[in-house]
């Protein structure tokens, strides 16, 4: 069984020619297995980026999400600083991208993608509205229409700039954010599943992004040591441990504090 994304649409249409629920099901996954194929293939295209063994640790619904954040919008190039405040580093580079054009709009795929995965659970958890074999051969032959076009299209060269990379500072993984939702949300987070960190996006007058992670100093409790702990704000929480990066003293939160006063007008 070859799972490139041509021969499961080849499955998929010819599993639809006997519209019985269990072939409809069967269709409803091999579409699945073309989106993720077309996924894999767009990501390839970053791969002097994306590294392939890097990629290949993504599950689909990650891949899914990478892609989304290469969806281009904007034009504008960025200097971008990874890391702690201290250790500025790694500008990103312009970097050259493989389908400007790109006609399976990723909204479109990431709204069938998670509506084709509904369909692949006992009916309890069915969308009731697809229950109906009729709906449900009309929804997949849509979805079919939607997807052959982008399947016979010749990806062409081009450029983006809209697409910030750094190197996370806690797993050392490329972290790529469009530069648009980074503008409007101020935050990246690594897409690493194992990682997650989270960054905050400073934005001068300029339009210079600085990334930091979020993330707080504590100082060694030792007298005679100057270190600081940076620990992610995800992560705090009363009783977690972490050690002294410089002499490495065990610590432990024993309390949290919030502080406050007026605002001043
Ligand atoms: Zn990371
Ligand atoms: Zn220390």
């Amino acid at each position: 069984m070859t799972l490139d994304k041509r021969s499961c649409m080849a499955r998929a249409q010819a599993l639809m020619a006997e519209a019985k629920i269990e072939n409809l099901k069967y269709a409803a996954l091999e579409l699945r297995l073309c989106i993720e194929s077309q996924t894999y293939e767009k990501l390839r295209a970053f791969s002097s980026m994306v590294p392939e063994d890097v990629l290949r640790t993504w599950q689909p619904p990650q891949a899914v999400k990478m892609l989304l954040e290469f969806e281009p919008h904007a034009d504008q190039t960025f200097t971008i600083y990874a890391g702690l405040e201290e250790e500025y580093g790694k500008p990103a580079k312009e970097m050259s991208f493989v389908g400007t054009h790109s006609s399976l709009r990723l909204g479109w795929l990431r709204k069938h993608y998670n509506k084709l995965g509904s369909l692949l659970h006992a009916p309890a958890v069915y969308e009731p509205r697809l229950h109906n074999l009729a709906t449900l051969k009309q929804y997949l032959e849509e979805v079919i229409e939607d997807l052959k076009e982008p399947l016979e299209s010749t990806i062409t060269g081009g450029a983006i700039r809209n697409v910030v990379n750094f190197t996370c500072s806690e797993c050392g993984k490329p972290v790529i954010a469009n530069a648009e939702t980074l503008r409007k949300k101020r935050k990246a987070i690594c897409l690493n599943p194992q990682c997650k960190a989270e960054y905050y996006a400073n934005i001068d007058e300029t339009g210079q992004v600085t990334l930091q992670l979020m993330a707080t100093g504590f100082e060694c409790a030792s007298e005679s040591c100057d270190g600081v702990a940076q620990i992610e704000n995800r992560k705090l929480e009363v009783g977690i441990e972490f050690s002294c990066p410089k002499c490495g003293l065990r610590h432990q939160i024993a309390h949290r504090e919030w502080g406050y006063g007026p605002i001043e007008k």
